[in-house]
């Protein structure tokens, strides 16, 4: 639906970060063009001159951002500065105003010839066009005497809008000015919804019509149920702060362990991808970390980290959640992860290529080096350690993975289920591991076939989509048989209604950004494992994700509405 400028409308996406707030609209500027009638340049020195000053300038502002950016943008931030003052690109600036284009239209002609170079090349290279671009649209808007596009500086506490968000952009925001991200695009594990729930800023993608609405108007936003109300009144505003207040207080009180209503222990993990998520989801009432992205401490390197730097983030971690446990992955580098230093080259399909365990089994040196960094600091640490392998599809790279984790005297050794084969097999896979994770983002997108950073296949991505509960159930139904526990590490597990059926199913643990944690805690509080099994039951009948979520909450207590 398309909210249009009307004085007041009420419209819907896809809430992904649950949270109420109410505040003025700020849009994300838009990238400038280069206008087509921009004269030509006839002294080529003196405009050249002036196109590195302003690369320069763009540069600079990009080191001031990851000067104050958290861990996630900091290095992406650093990417762009570099591009901006790459030699290579300024020499193509000049050869344009040389043949006479304006300063703007050679700015953007020299960067779309690095760009085809770059996508030529493919993998990791081509990833870095958008960077390229991003630089581009900088420089082209202070030549213009424009603002910068992306995400302006914040005055006043907003709620920010956009088509979608670079992750450097969504990384560099902060709970106090950003109230809300309500974006046109994206889907529910896209970066924005993923990056939003760790910061715990109430997020809804999928809101087409979001951007014409006029900047400044007060909107307010529900990143549950994924609502919008343009201009809203002052009785919307007031249902709204009592549904804040009603969610307040069913969340309210619960620290402790994880356990349905009747005491089935299901353990609430956080996710983590820095050392500094580590830090602050430490200070939280979580059991641990059931997902540690290893690769998001290495996305810009060049060179592979030495043993001795990762042993030491590992032992920091480590540290920080005492005798809590700590599932690491290891490196998950390839398709929406590339990592310079552990790149195969160019692949049609990268999301079916070699990424993953496949990568980590043909650069031997990068895997080796990563579990003696993490053998280092479990003897550094005595911690909880536990150890499993991204992408696995077959008992070959299972066995293979856990000899070499088991030879480095690392105590317990584990799996992500994240291909359907491996929930289809799941017996035999666990018959080599301790444990295993079902990573439903890449589940479901392996499952119905839809590219998980393709917001317009949302509907496919809706991970209340029975087919994949039925695919978690066949591998809940292996680690019964072989008696080990299975966990949830993706985005499914963070969604309380859907935490109950994935505990009516068998899983054991829970993990998803901290911040989400209170209200799965809530949630199972006040349903047995009984119900769980009949709303997982129901769930399952349902012919679509629809149907799927409305049997739950029509089973549920009423308190669970206030939770979403
Ligand atoms: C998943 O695929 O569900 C998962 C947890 O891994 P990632 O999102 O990092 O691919
Ligand atoms: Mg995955």
């Amino acid at each position: 639906m398309t909210a249009g400028t009307d004085l007041h409308s009420t419209f819907h996406g896809i809430g992904v970060s649950a949270g109420t707030a109410v505040g003025p609209l700020v849009v994300v500027t838009p990238a400038p063009t280069a206008p087509a009638d921009e004269p030509p340049t006839t002294d080529a020195a003196a405009v050249s001159a002036q196109v590195r000053s302003v690369l320069e300038d763009v540069a600079s502002g990009l080191d001031a951002r990851a000067a104050v950016a958290g861990d996630h943008a900091r290095p992406i931030l650093e990417a762009g500065a570099m591009m901006a003052r790459d030699p290579g690109l300024a020499m193509g600036i000049d050869t344009q105003l040389q043949a006479g284009k304006g300063p703007t239209n050679a700015v953007t002609a020299a960067v779309e010839e690095y760009c085809a170079m770059f996508e030529s090349l493919g993998g990791y290279m081509a990833e870095r066009v958008t960077d390229l671009r991003d630089v581009r649209d900088r420089t082209v808007a202070r030549l213009l005497g424009q603002p910068e596009p992306g995400v302006p500086t914040l005055s006043e506490p907003s709620i920010l809008a956009a088509h979608d968000l670079a992750p450097a952009e969504t990384a560099t925001l902060t709970t106090d000015t950003c109230l809300g991200i309500v974006t046109a695009a994206g889907g529910p594990t896209s970066h924005t919804a993923i990056l939003a729930s760790q910061l715990g800023i109430p997020a809804v993608v999928q809101a087409v019509g979001i951007l014409d609405v006029p900047a400044g108007t007060t909107v307010a936003i529900d990143g549950g149920v994924g609502e919008i109300t343009v201009n809203p009144s002052a009785q919307e505003i007031g249902l709204l702060e009592e549904r804040k207040r009603r969610r307040a207080a069913a969340l309210a009180g619960g620290t402790g362990k994880g356990a349905t209503k009747d005491g089935y222990p299901v353990a609430l993990l956080a996710n983590i991808g820095t050392a500094e998520d580590a830090r602050k989801a430490a200070k939280q009432p979580v059991e641990g970390v059931g997902l540690f992205r290893t690769e998001f401490l290495f996305l810009d390197r060049d060179t592979m980290p030495t043993v001795e730097e990762q042993t030491a983030t590992y032992t920091e971690v480590f540290e920080a959640f005492g005798d809590r446990r700590i599932v690491v992955r290891t490196l998950d580098a390839g398709a929406d992860k590339p990592l310079k230093f552990a790149d195969l080259g160019p692949e049609e399909n990268p999301a079916l290529g070699r990424r993953g365990i496949r990568l980590g089994m043909i650069r031997t040196d990068v895997m080796d080096a990563q579990l003696e960094a993490l053998a280092a600091a479990y003897k550094a640490t005595n911690a909880d350690v536990r150890v499993m392998a991204p992408m696995i599809a077959t008992q070959a790279e299972a066995m293979w993975f856990a000899e070499r984790v088991r030879a480095l005297g690392l105590p317990k050794v584990g799996i992500m289920i994240e291909v359907p084969a491996a929930a289809i097999r799941s017996r035999g896979i666990l018959y080599h591991v301790d444990f295993a994770s079902l990573g439903t983002n890449d589940l479901q997108q392996y499952t119905m076939a839809a590219d998980r950073m393709q917001g317009e296949l949302a509907d496919l991505l809706n991970p209340w989509e029975p087919a994949l509960l039925d695919v978690v159930a066949l591998a809940c139904d292996g680690g019964q048989m072989m008696g080990k526990p299975i966990g949830v590490c993706g985005e499914a597990g963070g969604d309380p209604a859907l935490a109950l059926v994935l505990a009516g199913l068998g899983v054991s643990s829970l993990s998803m950004a901290p911040g989400k944690v209170p209200a799965v805690r809530t949630a199972l509080g006040l349903h047995t494992l009984t119900q769980c099994q009949q709303m997982a039951a129901a769930a399952r009948a349902g012919t679509n994700a629809v149907e799927a979520k409305a049997a739950v909450m029509a089973m549920a207590d009423p308190i669970l509405g206030d939770l979403l």
